[in-house]
């Protein structure tokens, strides 16, 4: 939820879309009837907390796993 720049009212997204993996270009409007602003952001991934252990990452186990034992037998 972003307020608007004009009056301060919340904004609600009228539409999103993916610009990369990274940054999120959203339209908003301002609820205030009086006001009905549109305007847009860019929301990007700034910095990561956790990362996932890439190092001892564990695969998913895959589907047929249970028919690996027979061929193996
Ligand atoms: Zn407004």
């Amino acid at each position: 939820m972003f307020k608007c720049h004009h009056c301060g009212h919340a904004a609600h997204t009228r539409s999103s879309r993916d610009m990369s993996n990274k940054t999120v270009e959203r339209y908003y409007q301002c609820q205030n009837i009086n006001c009905s602003a549109t305007f847009g952001t860019k929301e990007s991934w700034d910095k990561d907390f956790i990362t996932p252990d890439r190092k001892n990452f564990a695969e998913p186990h895959p589907e047929d796993s249970d028919q690996l034992g027979i061929l193996y037998d």
